[in-house]
């Protein structure tokens, strides 16, 4: 299956996407995760995205659009990906399209803006395998410490409250214009995502046909 996640910072694509790759073994592809790491290991990439990222602005399209492409070219995506974070501009989309890349299904992940502000400024992330958390609604079982590898659990710059303003602000200026690129393509599934994890993906299989 080649699937698409749209939904705001903090809706819980990442969560989400997680579980699904699991279930289906395929790869879960986060344009949001990659940049961090470059960002983490002083690359060029992570230089020119540092400005952007930090702010909560969105890194130009050329730039995310080469990571894609490079991403979906190994080998662990001949069977099918989640895309978690791209596309995220009309533009993205297109440049989708034009890699050849089929899209079985846009899943739209919704969630109030209010809760999302909430989540992110909860949320935990672990500094080696990335697996998330919250401090109310998904504690790990020793505080600050990632049940999955036992590595220490830091905040991300970009959850800052601020930063998360400006995030939902730029997500609803730009990527909600593809909820209608991909509506009219007939490929948009809408779940909404409260603050019940295990709801959420059993919602998710419905929409997918995988129950
Ligand atoms: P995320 O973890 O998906 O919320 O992404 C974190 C940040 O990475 C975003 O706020 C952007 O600065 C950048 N980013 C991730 N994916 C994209 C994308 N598809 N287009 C532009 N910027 C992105």
């Amino acid at each position: 299956m080649k699937l698409v996640l749209l939904g705001a910072p903090g809706a819980g694509k990442g969560t989400q996407a997680a579980i699904i790759s699991k279930k289906q073994n395929i790869p879960h592809i986060s344009t949001g995760d990659i940049i961090r790491k470059a960002l983490k290991d002083g690359t060029d990439l992570g230089k020119e995205a540092k400005e952007y990222i930090n702010k909560g602005l969105l890194v130009p399209d050329d730039i995310v659009i080469n990571i894609i492409k490079e991403r979906l070219n190994e080998k662990d995506c001949l069977n099918g990906f989640i895309l978690d974070g791209f596309p995220r501009t009309v533009p993205q989309g297109e440049a989708l399209d034009k890699m050849g890349v089929v899209v079985d299904k846009v899943l739209s992940i919704e969630t109030d803006d209010e809760v999302i502000t909430e989540r992110l400024t909860g949320r935990r992330q672990c500094s080696n395998c990335n697996t998330t958390y919250h401090i109310k609604y998904n504690a790990p079982k020793l505080e600050g410490i990632c049940d999955v590898c036992g590595k220490e659990l830091i905040i991300r710059e970009d959850d800052a409250k601020e930063t998360v303003i400006n995030r939902l602000k730029v997500y609803h200026e730009s990527t909600e214009q593809l909820k209608d690129f991909y509506k009219n393509k007939g490929l948009l599934v809408t779940v909404m995502s409260e603050n019940n994890i295990e709801e959420t993906t059993v919602r998710i299989f419905k929409a997918l046909g995988d129950e």
